[in-house]
């Protein structure tokens, strides 16, 4: 173990993380290495409905179900609960603090038809319990950012120390289908990135894994360093790239986790080609 001491709960918060309220929890509080403190997740999917099927994604798809709409007013009430509990020192967090509230889970955050409404719910909850400091995280994968109901929450988030971090895992249009095994268009994906970092600065997560024993190659490194240059030449802002690979067991058997020394050759390729900090997790 590296810095990762653990208590009841995982360190880091990567797409679907789960704490101590469990799997099935829609709230589930984190010690988080990206936020610094305790990230209380918000699991957007319950149903495990996903408009991905990534080949590294550790969400158990046997019991998937359809895309149904967010109670808003059932996950504020647990909202409350959770931050009830940490607040008064329960979860094993110690001194912890909570710096973030964060939407990810088994599905996808911008597909939410009421997205607008759980972050505005969010943003008066943060605040009734004096958490004005803590961040609105949403994690992810860039295919609603265009939908109007996200595009409102991210306004009313800009205003409230929010943050996106924005999916993007490819270089190349044929690696993306690879990894993601969806037939959304990559150039709508890298296109939404683009417009969403046009108003706001935005992280991008990239995981890189082996998949059947091979690392991303050369070239598909360097089309990714392209399309993160692309977007930033276009007046997309950028302030960190959170580069990691897979912790928990995949979806597929033939993929598994890059080395310590993989990680740090990908990172340095992309430090050396892209003017954004490089972070490794
Ligand atoms: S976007 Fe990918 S990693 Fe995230 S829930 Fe969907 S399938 Fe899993």
């Amino acid at each position: 173990m590296t810095e990762q001491k653990r208590l009841q709960t995982p360190l880091t918060t990567t797409l679907h993380d789960r704490g101590f309220y469990g799997s099935e929890s829609l709230i589930y509080p984190v010690l988080s290495r990206r936020v610094k403190g305790i990230s209380v997740g918000i699991n957007t999917s319950i149903s495990k409905a996903c408009n991905f099927g990534c080949i590294y994604c550790e969400v158990d798809r046997t019991k998937k179900g359809n895309f149904i709409k967010f109670n808003v007013p059932e996950a504020d009430a647990q909202l409350r609960k959770v931050l009830t509990d940490i607040q008064a020192g329960k979860g094993g967090f110690g001194d912890e603090k909570i710096r973030a509230i964060t939407l990810s889970g088994d599905g996808e955050p911008s597909s939410l038809t009421n997205f607008d409404e759980l972050i505005q719910r969010i943003i008066i909850t943060r605040n009734e319990f004096n958490l004005n400091d803590s961040k609105i995280v949403v994690i992810s994968n860039s295919t609603g950012l265009n939908r109007e109901t996200v595009k409102k929450g991210l306004k009313l988030m800009d205003d409230n120390n929010g943050e996106l971090w924005a999916k993007l895992d490819a270089g190349t249009e044929d690696y993306f289908k690879l990894i993601a095994s969806t037939r959304f268009p990559f150039d709508k994906i890298l296109s939404n990135i683009l417009t969403t970092s046009q108003e706001r600065p935005i992280k991008i997560q990239s995981c890189f894994m082996n998949v059947h024993g091979e690392m991303p190659k050369e070239e598909e490194i360097m089309a990714y360093c392209d399309r993160v240059n692309n977007i930033l030449a276009n007046g997309g802002q950028i302030s960190a790239i959170q580069l990691y690979t897979v912790s928990r067991p995949p979806a597929e058997s033939y993929v598994t986790a890059l080395t310590g020394d993989q990680i740090n050759q990908i990172a340095q390729m992309l430090q050396e080609n892209i003017n954004v900090p490089i972070e490794t997790y």
